[in-house]
């Protein structure tokens, strides 16, 4: 017997149609390359949102057809999302530090037939639109006074695209499972790969997401992603944040600054901000060094890399609750947050260091396991490890036009390339990418918990451990320093030493090595595969 409930369709129209009936006063604040503070409400967003799609209804687009961006965080980035969305095409968010080889192949494979992007990013199109013949337009978010000069064909303004277009908008019914954003993984090797979210997915995705031990999302928060909006969505805070009637600052192209995210947190009276990592390492040498701080903020989610605990009790001194949370661009992006636990007092400090390190426990609507070289499970002990697989409503089932590959070797789960060990209370800690795995003497060394407690020397801006060829053990963990401003004096002698008693023996780094800075990609992480290519000829002292 069926339950008697209505089947209503989880669609983000549904998201722009509530946000703007009951939290259309909520406002959104933006930093723009013409206007340092852009300020309006949901409402007056999505009825620009309704002209856009006007105008988009002129270009004869196929349901289904991509429409791509190359844009930093800011309102017309998000009304771009809704209003290709809502009308039935795909809203392709591409990642501007990406190489201008892998941009081309990504916007070629997606056949992208329009592209909005900044005004920072057109000498970099100029370099790459000759060999993008399906694209029809590039639409330049700005205003006609801002118009970059630019001999591109087909160069459209976006503030002119709307002028005079209607605010009223008939938006199309969409199947909840039709496609409404696409995102491509930047893979270390092999092409990009596309990643097609449903507006079911996003939806449920935005649900878990706002959960109180998730992100917590509400519509008393002011929230700051300055996670990109081409990185899986910015995390999906520009749909749980209409969805709770939260107010949205966008940070423009103002991200990586320590002085500025702290004076637009000040500024805005910022509650909840969401970043890699490398952010909250500017923010906080920032504020060190300013003695300035950061009162509203009240909590931070870190993904997208594995967080130092020294950042998180850098926060503890400004008030700030620190929630790491891991994911993936297939997993849309959230799997787990760590929270910190209902009753701090039952930790020792040391206990609670430890706890607070892990990735954390799955949002309902994630199933995680872990299993060895041949497939079988394993025990959720903390100490296992094992490659860790998910599944869920809003995780990838296969890759866009691959739909034919065997993506999965097991049907049904979907292998994150991650190593995890899981507790019995079900929090999750990686160990390592599948690939990165440093195997010494046949026993696997965790190289992010050899990064994490390098990371904590003070004079050590930052630091990764590879697996490197030894004679004895064929592979011992080669530490690579970066110095902080402070540590220029900073030896390997010394460094090695303070490993001493914080973690196993023979995890100790074999040997460490200074560089000015490592190698990232494009989202931020840190390149092992060219790490392991600049120290290949490197020989372990005898
Ligand atoms: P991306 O698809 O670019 O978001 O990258 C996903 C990968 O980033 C994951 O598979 C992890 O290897 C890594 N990652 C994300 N969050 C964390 C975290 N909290 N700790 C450690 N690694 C993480």
């Amino acid at each position: 017997m069926n339950g008697l409930m209505m089947d209503t369709k989880l669609s983000i129209t549904a998201i722009m149609e509530h946000a703007e009936r009951v939290n259309g006063t909520a406002e959104i604040v933006s930093v723009t390359r013409d206007n340092p503070r852009h300020r309006y409400n949901y409402r007056e967003a999505f009825a620009r949102t309704r002209q856009l799609a006007n105008a988009i209804a002129r270009w004869s687009l196929a349901q289904g057809d991509r429409i791509a961006t190359l844009a930093w965080n800011d309102y017309r980035h998000f009304e771009t999302y809704y209003a290709a969305a809502c009308s039935g095409y795909v809203c392709h968010t591409i990642n501007p530090r990406l190489f201008p080889e892998q941009i081309t192949y990504i916007i070629n494979h997606a056949q992208d037939r329009y592209v909005f992007l900044d005004p920072d990013f057109v000498p970099l199109v100029e370099g790459l639109a000759g060999e993008c013949p399906g694209v029809q337009g590039w639409v330049v978010l700005t205003t006609q006074e801002h118009m970059p000069r630019s001999n591109l064909p087909n160069l459209i303004c976006y503030e002119s695209l709307l002028a005079g277009e209607s605010d009223e908008f008939t938006w199309p019914e969409l199947d909840e499972n039709a496609a409404c954003a696409l995102c491509y993984t930047s893979g270390t090797t092999g092409n990009p790969k596309g990643v097609m979210y449903s507006h079911r997915s996003t939806i449920l995705h935005a649900y878990g997401s706002m959960m109180p031990d998730a992100m917590g999302v509400s519509h008393r928060d002011t929230i700051l992603p300055i996670v990109p909006m081409f990185h899986v969505n910015a995390w999906g805070v520009p749909y749980s944040a209409p969805m709770a009637g939260a107010r949205l600052v966008f940070p423009g192209n103002k991200m990586g600054d320590g002085e500025t995210l702290a004076t637009l947190i000040n500024e805005e009276g910022v509650t909840l901000s969401a970043g890699v990592p490398t952010v909250w390492l500017s923010l906080l040498a920032y504020l060190k060094s300013s003695g300035n701080r950061v009162d509203s903020l009240q909590r931070v989610i870190v993904g997208g890399a594995a967080c130092p605990l020294s950042v998180m009790e850098d926060f503890d001194t400004y008030g700030v609750e620190t929630r790491v949370g891991w994911g993936m661009t297939e997993m849309s992006p959230l799997g787990t947050v760590n929270t910190s636990p209902s009753s701090r007092e039952r930790y020792s400090d040391e206990d609670f260091a430890r706890i607070r390190l892990k990735a954390g426990r799955p949002i309902f609507g994630v199933e995680m396991k872990i299993v060895d070289d041949q497939g079988n499970e394993q025990p959720w002990d903390g100490e296992a490890f094992g490659s860790l697989k998910v599944r869920g409503p809003w995780i990838c089932s296969s890759y866009f036009k691959l739909e034919d590959s065997d993506a999965h070797a097991e049907a049904g789960w979907f292998e994150t390339g991650d190593v995890a060990t899981i507790d019995p209370d079900g929090f999750m800690a990686i160990t390592d990418r599948t690939k990165d795995v440093i195997k010494s003497g046949g026993e696997w060394i965790s190289s992010i918990e050899v990064e994490n407690v390098a990371t904590d020397h003070p004079k050590v801006a930052e630091a990764a451990v590879i697996g490197h060829y030894h004679p004895k053990w064929s592979e011992r963990p080669l530490l690579i320093v970066v110095r902080g401003p402070e540590g220029q004096d900073l030896t390997a002698e010394e460094m090695l030493a303070w490993f001493e008693g914080k973690i196993a023996r023979w995890w100790t780094p074999e040997a460490v090595q200074f560089v000015d800075e490592l190698p990232h990609t494009a989202t931020g992480k840190i390149q092992k595969v060219t790490l392991r290519e600049m120290f290949k000829d490197y020989q372990f002292p005898e």
